[in-house]
């Protein structure tokens, strides 16, 4: 065996190189860095370039303060900040760097040049740092600052020889368009091989919106709060649960916390329970709030690079927002004129029974009966089609509504309310010992949902109760179609096990019955697995469709 080495203290020059290596991990990082000190110097426009991923070359220009020619040659010294004073400050830190780290970190990995005139002063500075060697000399430009930085990762062979520039490039995009909906008041732009990815002109949040996302989804966004939790307040947009809105990563939902773009775990979840059941599976909405809170019950250093934050009552705050996008999807889907409860009673609908064996749901004349507005628009129910979709007018447009899928939502709400029924005589069953098992584990959700058993041995079960509409041996049927762990799903699986099936004949009274039901339920336009129950046919698409125009 060797000696082993003599412990050495190592140079400070190397310290810095491995310390920076981990906060500027990649060219992103430094955008953020550097537009995070462009918007504590209160600059209301931001201009960024970026070049081949931003490893080639990383221009932040703004209009802010400007650093003072005496404060200059500090800039790029570790732990050199004017944005925090003392420890006493640290709870109540207002601006979205405080460590001083940034420059001295970005000057140790990449060369930099920092151009930059305060307000009062009429010669501004330039400071570099190439290869390490800083030079600051005079220089004059208008107020503001422009940093450049170059050969970012020179030594750091292997990142470099790692760099995904498109990857990298989408991820500098995505960061300023969500930058640029926390801040709609910052004029953003984004510039990349001379083209014009991100432009926002500063204003308000809807518009910000248009600028990044284009103006297709602009009829789809709900306004949510101002909502109010003790000292907290959250207010934003959110996308209605259209078949346009929603998108395949997570990407558009952007929480800020007193003006700094993070993630908020608690609230990231809340938002995705909250549109499970009316988004496809993996599919996410647009949802931007701002979450303004006292600075001391944030913890902004769970995360290095400032990028997750806790929330001190946190959870609280994730289920009140739950509950109310709940309540705004619900209300406003595209279709949904104003809600108002019917007296009518549901119920008679033939359940599963008769979806099962084939029966059919009656037959009779179709003609122009009407369904009283809920959560759906006035509807008049003139027929059937494929024994599967509905046909009404109403006036918003010719509605094809999917039978299945409206029984579904209709079962859904239901099972959510916990409406169940005791059996007079328990009933046994008899199951095989893997659904036995996974009973027991899904045993607190499927209680919650109406269901009551006792497990006897012997591979046999006493029900006690369950869910109304559903009958205890369909406990089977519903335990096969688990898939996954959410309550969520077990409630979807039964709704959908207990729904009329498509291509069943519906008589006209079953489809107006049926239509009322779904008119009071909450989010009548689309099924507990996120797609749509009814299709419009409006004057503009059949306008388009025939060239009326
Ligand atoms: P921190 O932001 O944590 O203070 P940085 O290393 O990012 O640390 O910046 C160091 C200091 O340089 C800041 O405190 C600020 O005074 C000054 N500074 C950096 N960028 C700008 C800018 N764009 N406009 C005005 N001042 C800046
Ligand atoms: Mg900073």
């Amino acid at each position: 065996m060797s000696e082993s080495a003599p412990i050495r203290v190592l140079p400070q020059a190397l310290v810095a190189r491995i310390a920076a290596g981990e906060v500027i991990t990649r060219p992103r990082a430094v955008v953020k860095e550097l537009i995070d000190n462009a918007i504590d110097a209160g600059a209301t426009d931001i201009v960024v370039d970026s070049q081949w991923g931003g490893f080639q070359q990383i221009d932040v220009h703004d209009n802010g303060s400007g650093i003072r020619a005496a404060d200059t040659p500090l800039a790029l010294t570790r732990h050199a900040t004017s944005k925090l004073a003392s420890l006493a400050d640290l709870p109540s830190i207002a601006t979205l760097g405080f460590r001083g780290e940034a420059l001295a970190s970005i000057a140790a990995v990449a060369d930099i040049e920092i151009r930059t005139q305060a307000h009062s002063e009429t010669v501004g500075t330039k400071l570099t740092s190439v290869d390490g060697v800083e030079a600051c000399v005079p220089s004059v430009r208008r107020q503001g600052t422009s940093v450049t930085v170059r050969r970012l990762f020179d030594a750091f062979p292997v990142r470099r020889e790692i760099a995904d520039r498109k990857a990298e490039s989408r991820a500098i995009r995505t960061l300023i368009a969500q930058l640029a909906l926390s801040r709609p008041d910052i004029a953003f732009s984004l510039d990349s091989e001379g083209r014009r990815l991100v432009s926002t002109g500063g204003g308000s949040l809807r518009k910000a919106f248009a600028e990044i996302n284009g103006v297709d989804a602009l009829p789809f966004l709900l306004d949510l709060g101002p909502l109010e939790l003790r000292d907290a307040r959250v207010s934003g947009i959110i996308s209605a649960p259209t078949a346009t809105a929603h998108r395949s990563r997570r990407d558009g939902i952007v929480l800020s916390v007193n003006g700094r773009l993070c993630g908020v775990a608690d609230i990231q979840r809340a938002i995705e329970r909250a549109y499970a059941e009316v988004l496809p599976r993996n599919r996410f909405p647009h949802v931007v709030l701002a979450i303004a809170v006292p600075p001391e019950r944030v913890d902004v250093n769970i995360h290095p690079a400032k990028e997750q934050v806790a929330l001190l009552d946190g959870k609280e705050l994730a289920e009140r927002l739950e509950a109310e996008i709940r309540a705004l999807l619900g209300r406003t889907a595209h279709l949904i004129a104003e809600r108002h409860s019917l007296a009518l009673e549901v119920g008679s609908l033939p359940g599963l029974r008769a979806a099962e064996a084939g029966t059919p749901y009656g037959a009779g004349e179709w003609g122009a009966r009407t369904v009283e507005p809920g959560s759906l628009p006035r509807l008049r129910v003139v027929g059937h089609i494929d024994d599967t979709l509905i046909v009404c007018e109403s006036d918003v447009g010719t509605l094809l509504i999917d039978q299945h899928r409206a029984h579904e939502r209709v079962i859904y709400e239901r099972l959510l309310e916990h409406e169940s029924v005791d059996l007079p005589v328990p009933v046994v069953l008899a199951l095989p010992r893997s659904i036995l098992t996974m009973l027991d584990t899904k045993a607190d959700d499927l209680r919650g949902t109406g269901w009551d058993w006792e497990d006897i041995g012997a591979n046999q079960l006493f029900v006690r109760a369950c869910p109304t509409g559903l009958a205890p041996d369909d406990l089977l049927p519903i335990a096969e179609r688990f898939t996954s762990e959410s309550s969520h799903t077990i409630l979807a699986a039964t709704a959908c096990h207990a729904a009329i099936r498509k291509r069943r004949p519906l008589s006209p009274d079953a489809a107006v019955e049926l239509l009322e039901a779904l008119t009071r339920t909450a989010t009548p336009t689309t099924c507990p697995h996120g797609q749509p129950i009814a299709v419009n046919l409006d004057r503009a698409f059949l306008e388009r469709q025939f060239g009326w125009r």
